[in-house]
């Protein structure tokens, strides 16, 4: 039964019930973490192979014969841009590839509008105003970078075919200080839902008023399928050659949750345009990039295909968790109507609305008790939720019956908060 159509005895008695259980998990003592999507050991140890590849070899040339222990190849190795190439669907001589992570290529790129600007216009810091377009909720990190640069950030909200583009389209061609639009399109961050081909079709469409906008397509998940019936992406830079709004787009993905997080390979592509203004900087920012690393990925992985079994192991490991999550949700949320989540084909997150007003009680409760989550707040810019409802799970770091314990806290959490606003 509804919580909201209870008499308000039974919602008490619902309280008061919720409330023994969490005393009760109080006691335990627990020390969890669901925080953040981090993959767990068992995945981790699935890319053991990178560490042993240049091992036993004396030989450390790449296919242009360029020697990987000493300085140069700006761009990174081309085969594994042949690897980023595919996952991402924009030609190899148009990748970038960094060190260790995107988050810091997507930061060195809005550093690069904030001093130097794009397509030869005003650098931002010189404009009166400057503003990012923010799907909300959304990867925190993101808004944490448009933030340290004081870049006013503009919630759009997220619909289940991708950000609202009604509301995009109308902004850009109205508001020219609007520069750029955050996007995780594949099983993006928390929400996992992956943009429609009609999402992505008015993304290339778009005609900004600023020339020196750029959507900052943030592929992270690109190739993190959960289940049989994995979700497809259309692809953005096609689409874009389709309208001649090529220029208009950076592209970024890495291996961090497909070999280790922090000492991956990170990507970024671009139109011929962008990826000749970049190339200046990169060339004065550094004499090259880790090529070593690339190299043994590249034996490791040797190619598109190398990447998809990989991440079938991924997948054995983590498709239990998320029907786990999944199916706590169901069972003890199922029929009282105080809470919605989703139920993602990959990536790292179940994405989980309860009733408004009421997520920082949630994750306040179960920090009590011992559970982290993630901030409520923190999946929206500035920290605010307008409606104090969204909460990101990251089932993907703790073994199976911790995850079970956390989840079934959760949930207690989350009848007791709702209860108590009923009752309030
Ligand atoms: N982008 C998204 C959407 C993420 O969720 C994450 C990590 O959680 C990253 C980027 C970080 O990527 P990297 O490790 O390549 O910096």
């Amino acid at each position: 039964m509804k919580l909201a159509a209870m008499r308000n005895e039974e919602i008490r008695k619902l309280h008061d019930n919720a409330l023994g259980q969490y005393e009760d998990f109080k006691a335990l003592k627990l020390k969890l973490n669901m925080a953040r999507g981090k993959p767990c050991a068992k995945q981790l140890d699935l890319a053991l192979g990178v560490l042993e590849a240049l091992r036993a070899r004396s030989e450390f040339a790449n296919s242009d014969g360029d020697d990987c222990r000493n300085y140069g190849v700006w761009n990174g190795l081309p085969e594994m841009r042949g690897i980023f190439s595919a996952m991402i669907g924009v030609p190899a001589e148009q990748i970038i590839l960094g060190n260790n992570s995107s988050l810091q290529m997507m930061f060195d790129c809005v550093s690069k509008g904030y001093t130097h600007g794009y397509s030869g216009y005003a650098p931002w810091c010189k404009q009166d105003s400057v503003k990012f377009l923010c799907p909300a909720p959304g990867y925190d990190r993101h808004f944490a970078v448009t933030e340290y640069f004081g870049i006013e950030m503009i919630p759009v909200p997220m619909l289940k075919t991708g950000p609202d583009m009604d509301i995009i389209e109308r902004l850009v061609q109205e508001d020219e200080t609007i520069k750029g639009c955050w996007c995780v399109p594949k099983y993006s961050n928390p929400t996992g839902i992956t943009y429609s081909d009609e999402t992505v079709r008015r993304f290339a469409s778009l005609h900004p008023a600023a020339k020196d906008f750029r959507i900052m397509w943030d592929n992270a998940y690109c190739v993190h399928d959960l289940t049989d019936t994995p979700d497809t992406l259309l692809n953005l830079y096609e689409e874009c050659l389709k309208q001649g709004t090529e220029d208009n787009v950076l592209f970024f993905a890495s291996t961090s949750k497909i070999s280790f997080p922090g000492a991956g390979v990170a990507a970024l592509a671009a139109s011929k345009n962008n990826i000749a203004e970049l190339k200046e900087r990169f060339n004065v920012q550094t004499i090259g990039p880790d090529k070593l690393n690339q190299l043994r990925h590249i034996l490791f992985l040797h190619d598109i295909d190398g990447v998809r079994s990989l991440m079938q192991g991924h997948r054995k490991i983590l498709e239990s968790k998320f029907k786990l999550v999944v199916d706590v949700l169901e069972k003890e949320l199922g029929d009282l109507g105080i809470a919605k989540w989703s139920e993602p084909n990959g990536g790292y997150f179940v994405n989980l609305d309860v009733m408004n007003g009421c997520a920082k009680r949630v994750v306040g409760l179960c920090k009590e008790a011992g559970v982290i989550l993630t901030d409520a707040g923190a999946t929206y810019p500035y920290g605010q939720d307008p409606n104090d409802s969204n909460i990101r799970i990251a089932p993907t770091f703790p073994p199976e019956e911790e995850l079970a314990g956390a989840m079934h806290l959760l949930c207690i959490c989350v009848r007791l908060a709702a209860s108590e606003k009923l009752l309030s």
